[in-house]
């Protein structure tokens, strides 16, 4: 079926249970899917929205998102959900960029959105009460849904964060997300009884795909919030006892400074879930101790590919703590391919490839880029180096265009953030390439200090684990880094 029928589909079967938990207001999976219906209507009839047409939502995470990601999927459109930390400049490429038929947006996100809308010609809504929207704009008139066994049918378009270039539209069909969504309901033992908290902005594909999309299947709650911070992490998994949470790596470090954690009752909690970077060494083992938790799952991956391609599982953190697992998720297949095209022998990189149902159908109009990602047998080229290790586990050791050239010899930047990170006074670290007269290129420190420390102390602790070529030559001290709305450091802007 398509994804919004399991909507319908948990109506019948859990009507009274709760579907979305937003702030005050909790909606049953009953409540959920009239609201969708109604929505769906309001869509086709007031704004002439049709199967194929591409819907932009500027919205954080709340219930507006969630009715109009569903009704915009029902009706057979297209739902391209986008970042509402991007400026109007940004906002504007992407409408114009997905040819948009409209953008959704509130009060909380329209700032910029508006005036997008204003440079792009677009018709725009705002929603700030999403029940009261949906149910005063219906009144139960006809309009056309999609088939619900359309599943080879365009679902969701989901823009990259560019933090390596301009955002590319990525486009999914309901059946690869149902494989996405399926994949981690079985990974994380999602079910009816499941609190998923979703922090982490449903514009990445990870809390959209493996939350939204893979609780909905099997009927678990929503807990959401427009925004991270440690306090509503804290807040909510103790009020809502919530079962799963979703974070990138630094959203674990932030929370392990809060000064009520030693106190919190994570008792609710089976799964802390982390990726789009690692949680290397030091930083996984002090995580887990502030969390009093060792049920940490870490997932490797990459919006085209779903976005998941592998994972760590808790028990192997205690050794490989900083690899990406050894076994692809469900319905997936993962290899690292040498430079002759063949699979790498052990240790030796080469491209991480990921393979299965779940990755992109394309590129949004870009058919150059789609060939180029694409192997001759259907996987996805990620653009990360990595090794399997003697014992079958991958490493990411970096992006290919992060990779710094020194002399001639290859650094990788994760090596040497992980070397900055293994100090206790280092909160975050992130490593570049920048231009040098001799050398081509040097390698330069940004680092952020949890207390302070002298320069000496660092570049000791990094000369004690690093070669020397390897080791900074430059040290900026920063009060943080610049972040993407999903936690990760915009390496182009340091540079
Ligand atoms: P863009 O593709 O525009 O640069 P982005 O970096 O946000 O944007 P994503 O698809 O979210 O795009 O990022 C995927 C990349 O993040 C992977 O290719 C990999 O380099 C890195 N990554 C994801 N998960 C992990 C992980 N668990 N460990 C290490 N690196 C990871």
């Amino acid at each position: 079926m398509i994804i919004p029928a399991y909507v319908a589909r948990n109506a019948r079967k859990y009507p009274n249970q709760e579907a979305v938990i937003d702030g005050s207001l909790r909606a049953t999976w009953q409540q959920l899917d009239q609201h969708v219906n109604q929505f769906a209507e309001h869509l086709a009839c007031d704004h002439n929205i049709k199967a194929g047409d591409r819907v932009c939502l500027v919205l954080p995470n709340n219930y507006a998102f969630i009715v109009a990601h569903f009704a915009i999927q029902r009706l057979g459109a297209i739902v391209a959900p986008i970042n509402v930390k991007l400026t109007a400049t940004e906002l504007a490429y992407i409408f114009e960029n997905a040819e948009a038929s409209l953008v959704i947006t509130c009060d909380l996100t329209s700032d910029q959105a508006l005036k997008a809308c204003g440079v792009s010609k677009l018709p725009s809504l705002v929603i700030n009460d999403m029940p009261a929207h949906a149910t005063e704009n219906s009144s139960g008139r006809q309009f056309e849904t999609l088939n619900e066994q359309a599943i080879t049918e365009s679902a969701t378009l989901l823009y990259t964060s560019g933090t390596t270039g301009r955002p590319k539209g990525v486009l999914f069909d309901h059946k690869a997300l149902l494989f996405v969504g399926m994949m981690f309901a079985t990974e994380m033992h999602y079910g009816p009884q499941s609190r998923l908290l979703s922090l982490m902005p449903f514009t990445h594909s990870a809390p959209l795909n493996l939350s939204l999309v893979g609780g909905t299947l099997v009927g678990s709650t929503h807990v959401i919030a427009p925004t991270f911070t440690p306090d509503l992490l804290l807040g909510l998994v103790q009020k809502e006892r919530t079962t799963h949470f979703f974070g990138a790596p630094v959203a674990y470090l932030l929370t392990a400074q809060h000064p009520e954690i030693a106190h919190a009752d994570f008792s609710s909690m089976s799964h802390w879930i982390y990726g789009g970077g690692p949680l290397a060494g030091d930083h996984a083992r002090r995580v887990q101790q502030t969390f009093r938790s060792d049920q940490f799952y870490c997932v490797y991956g990459l919006t085209e590919a779903g976005p998941t391609g592998s994972l760590l599982l808790p028990n192997e953190h205690t050794d490989k703590a900083g690899s990406v697992g050894q076994r692809a998720a469900a319905f997936t297949e993962i290899r690292v391919v040498n430079a002759s095209g063949k699979i790498a022998d052990i240790d030796e990189a080469g491209e991480i490839h990921i393979g299965g149902e779940g990755v992109m159908r394309e590129y949004w109009h870009n058919e150059q880029a789609t060939r180029e990602i694409f192997t001759d047998d259907g996987w996805i080229r990620t653009g990360d180096i990595g090794v399997r290790d003697a014992d079958g586990f991958y490493w990411v050791k970096d992006r290919i265009k992060d990779l710094i050239i020194s002399g001639g010899v290859n650094v990788y930047p994760r090596e040497v953030e992980d070397a900055l990170a293994s100090h206790p006074a280092v909160l975050e670290a992130a490593v570049i390439g920048v231009p040098h007269d001799e050398w081509g290129e040097t390698v330069k420190a940004c680092v952020v200090l949890r207390e302070t420390i002298d320069e000496a102390e660092l570049r000791t602790h990094v000369a004690e684990r690093l070669a020397d070529y390897k080791r900074p030559r430059v040290y900026a001290f920063m009060d943080e880094l610049p972040h993407n709305a999903n936690g990760k450091v915009l390496k182009h802007q340091l540079r």
